[in-house]
């Protein structure tokens, strides 16, 4: 008999990325070069700020000092734009992405950019672009899983 070959581990990518309207305003980031490279790979599109327990629509919300690495750390804390404390539940929603990764065993995830959840490089603070990863991107680096940034 032959031997079937293993699917390789799906990604875990942004829900918005693929067009679902799953950010804070209700819209999608949709990025059509990603989606085309997606095409013929297994991928997971997942929302870490939904899995958190927020809903959508919801307040926008900032890291209010350093950025994701520093809110796993218990240095910073994510509040939304009226002041409410909501690093629960964006710690929650990365656990949970954390989880549902491994479970899967992924290794990679493509996040969303400049978001307090997804960003990779850049996170947004005051209107302004800021270098440093959202609190996700913070959990998943620190569990070993390669993350890159689209959109
Ligand atoms: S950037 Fe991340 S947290 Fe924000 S809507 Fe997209 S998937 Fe959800």
């Amino acid at each position: 008999m032959k031997k079937s070959k293993k699917p390789p581990p799906p990604i875990i990518v942004s829900a918005c990325l693929i067009g679902l309207k799953t950010r804070y305003d209700g819209s999608h980031s949709l990025d059509k070069k990603l989606v085309k490279f997606l095409k013929d790979k297994p991928f997971i599109p997942l929302c870490p700020e939904q899995l958190g327990g927020l809903p959508t629509p919801r307040p926008k919300s900032e890291i209010v000092k350093g950025n994701g690495v520093d809110v796993i750390a218990g240095r910073s804390r994510v509040r939304d734009e009226y002041g409410r404390d909501v690093t629960t539940a964006f710690i929650r929603g990365a656990q949970e992405v954390l989880r549902i990764a491994k479970y899967c065993g992924a290794r990679e995830a493509v996040l969303k950019e400049k978001s307090p959840s997804c960003g990779v490089r850049f996170i947004k603070r005051n209107g302004r672009t800021l270098k440093g990863a959202g609190v996700t991107t913070a959990t998943l680096k620190k569990a070993g899983i390669k993350v890159k940034g689209a959109g």
